[in-house]
């Protein structure tokens, strides 16, 4: 089930050096054709289905279809991302829309700090075995 791009709905993220797509895809799938500023998977079989993509497309322009030899086509699922929560619209063969709402985050978007109260790295280190802030670099 690889995800698909409507090729109406997507602006190739107005030319930006990398797409939403591209940034997001954990399996560098998506590519963006330049010529005609549309983005698409370069290789459908290797997709995870993670929907990653389909969460981050600013357009809502990508769907996650199932292969039309066992996943009968013409239903949808399609989010719509807030800041804390998102909105997916579900779409049935038969046409019946039925839209739900989930909450996405337990913190406020931007405040989580994951380096806070850890030790600035030392670059003298870099070639030691072990994490910057393992306890036997904090001392
Ligand atoms: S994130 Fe959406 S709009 Fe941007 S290039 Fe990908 S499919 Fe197109
Ligand atoms: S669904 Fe996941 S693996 Fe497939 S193209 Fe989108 S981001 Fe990549």
């Amino acid at each position: 089930m690889p995800s698909f791009v409507i090729t109406e709905k997507c602006d190739g993220c107005k030319a930006q050096d990398k797409t939403a797509c591209q940034y997001i895809c954990p399996h560098d799938l998506m590519a963006l054709d330049r010529e005609k500023m549309k983005a698409y998977n370069q290789e459908p079989e290797q997709c995870w289905e993670c929907f990653n993509c389909v969460k981050i497309c600013p357009q809502q322009a990508i769907e996650v279809r199932g292969y039309s030899d066992f996943v009968p086509l013409g239903s949808s699922t399609i989010p719509l991302r807030g800041t804390d929560s998102i909105m997916w619209t579900i779409k049935f063969r038969n046409g019946i829309l039925k839209r739900f709402k989930f909450p996405i985050r337990t913190t406020v978007e931007g405040s989580v700090d994951p380096y806070k109260g850890k030790p600035e790295p030392d670059f003298a280190t870099i070639k030691q075995p072990g994490f910057f802030n393992s306890p036997a670099r904090q001392e």
